[in-house]
């Protein structure tokens, strides 16, 4: 039972001496499984199914059911009918237990799994999870897993309180370990619980040994500064399309015949509504949530949305945030002061999702505008170079010799509060940052080892800005399917084509300097082979 007694003493075979700091991963939004648990504190059956973190009893099947009718006689009478009042409705019961009440505490009792021990105490099936959102098994291997935690919330949750157990678990891995400083991956809205860490815990700066940010939302998101607003595309032709183009297969045949007869102006107002039905219900309560909302779009939205008698207490709590976020900059100098090593890895030139105008105005990576992940670096549009003649601005840099600029002169690192110790990718979604094998090896060099102190320190290897490249199914299906493949049974030629296709595959995975185009061309030649000698449908 010694496991249920995580406090007493130091638990790892390295007694604190190995050398490596432990790690705490703060995960991003979903990235924590949430149950609404009974009044006996079990698990409530029939809820979302494996795999759908949250909404807690988000059933795709269910709502599909109990729209099929409302569907089909809004397409049959050309009329909307109480169409989007019930769709919208439908989609908003989904997500009220998910719900959070204005005392900033959720309705129900809901319980995100949480993780008070390293991974080699996890379950097998608790660390899997775990390292699915951030694989760091391979570099766990070094320091061993006894040096990995994880830290479980509601992403829809107390901001405030998940920064405290964020506080507290920091407290729990020093002990548990026995190292006197622990490094943190606040990963995209975990990059919100890090503010508040930072500015309400400012002794925490001597427990922390390296702060290595992915993608993080710093100063919220453009993204849901327009989800609060209300404030999206409101282009009928625009939804039809892209639904259209990603509609595929036999069922996406019928969405594209349904989506001929749906009358004009309902797609809109379904949207309109059904975005109310989500502010509503999961955003206006959540202090995380409202974490993701941009400083300087904050008090106008608040004073839109948190202004009443009833929303005091949830306006008092994301006030005291927002406190934090105007300091994270100086925060985040007064800790590198004091002598924690903070990383940033921010992904850039992929379009923020176009059912929102912001769309139109910031670079960033599909969520997080480059400007937050960064803390400040000036960047042009996607695609768009910053203007002609525009000079490096060094708002942060000192040295001269210094070039910030991204060869594709979209971005100048040197405005962001780090400009030494930040990495960019360009061209990269933020949804399929783990997928990128070199941000995770950049990740974890950073973590185990001292030799990266910034940019500058291996360009050759890890440049300042480097370019995006998904290669998940590569390395965990198809390059292990290839070595499955028994030669002695292929003719000469496949036997060689396959060689050849798999060194150039590994060459290109060796490769920390990404030429997207080249692996993808890897990939496709070894999907060739495979799928020639039967081995791949
Ligand atoms: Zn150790
Ligand atoms: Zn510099």
């Amino acid at each position: 039972m010694e496991a249920n007694k995580p406090n007493e003493g130091v638990l790892t075979a390295c007694r604190g001496k190995c050398g490596y700091s432990p790690t705490i991963i703060v995960p991003g939004i979903g990235q924590s499984k949430v149950s609404r648990l009974d009044e006996n504190g079990n698990r409530m059956k029939n809820e979302a199914p494996p795999g759908i973190n949250f909404p807690v009893c988000f059933r795709p099947r269910a709502l599909a059911m109990a729209l099929a009718w409302p569907v089909l006689k809004m397409i049959f009478t050309r009329k909307d009918n109480g169409f989007t009042d019930r769709a919208s409705k439908a989609v908003g019961a989904c997500l009220s237990p998910s719900a959070a009440g204005p005392d900033g505490k959720p309705v129900n009792h809901l319980q995100a799994e949480k993780y008070p021990k390293s991974a080699a105490r996890c379950t097998q099936d608790e660390r899997a999870f775990i390292y699915s959102c951030i694989p760091l098994a391979e570099a766990s291997k070094e320091a061993g897993d006894d040096h990995i935690y994880f830290l479980g919330y509601n992403s829809f949750g107390n901001n405030l309180e998940t920064a405290a157990e964020l506080y507290e678990m920091i407290q729990l891995v020093k002990r548990e370990t026995g190292h006197g400083k622990v490094n943190i991956v606040p990963i995209s809205l975990g990059g919100t619980i890090a503010v508040s860490l930072l500015n309400f815990y400012p002794q925490v700066k001597n427990d922390l040994d390296k702060i290595v940010f992915v993608v993080p939302g710093l100063n919220g998101t453009k993204f849901f500064a327009d989800i609060y607003n209300g404030n999206f595309n409101t282009d009928e032709v625009f939804y039809r399309k892209s639904i259209i183009s990603s509609a595929k297969g036999f069922k996406g045949r019928l969405v594209k015949i349904a989506l001929w007869l749906v009358p004009k102006g309902v797609f809109v107002d379904l949207l309109r509504k059904t975005f109310d039905e989500v502010r509503n219900i999961l955003l206006l309560n959540s202090t995380v949530m409202w974490g993701s909302v941009p400083c300087e779009d904050y008090e106008a939205l608040a004073d839109k949305l948190l202004s009443d008698e009833a929303h005091k207490e949830i306006r008092r709590q994301t006030d005291l945030f927002h406190e934090g976020q105007a300091n994270m900059r100086a925060n985040i100098l007064k800790f590198a002061e004091s002598g924690v090593r903070i990383f940033d890895i921010v992904d850039y030139n992929y379009p923020i999702h176009t059912f929102v105008n912001a769309s139109k105005k910031y670079n960033g990576d599909g969520w997080v505008n480059i400007e937050s992940a960064s803390l400040g670096a000036a960047s042009g549009c996607i695609d768009t170079p910053l203007p002609v003649g525009y000079i490096q601005q060094n708002t942060r840099c000192t040295n001269p010799a210094h070039s910030h600029i991204s060869p594709d002169g979209i971005v100048d690192a040197s405005t962001g509060i780090l400009p030494e110790t930040t990495f960019y990718f360009r061209n990269q979604n933020h949804e399929l940052t783990a997928e990128n094998d070199v941000i995770i090896k950049l990740v974890s060099e950073l973590l185990l080892h001292d030799e990266i102190k910034d940019v500058f320190s291996r360009p050759e290897q890890f440049p300042q800005f480097n370019n995006s490249r998904a290669t998940g199914n590569l390395r965990n299906t198809l390059l292990p399917k290839a070595a499955s493949v028994e030669r002695g049974k292929l003719s000469a030629e496949d036997s060689a084509e396959l060689q050849a296709a798999v060194a150039e595959c590994e060459a290109m995975l060796a490769e920390t300097v990404v030429d997207t185009e080249r692996s993808v061309r890897a990939e496709e030649s070894l999907k060739k082979i495979l799928a020639k000698i039967g081995s791949l449908k």
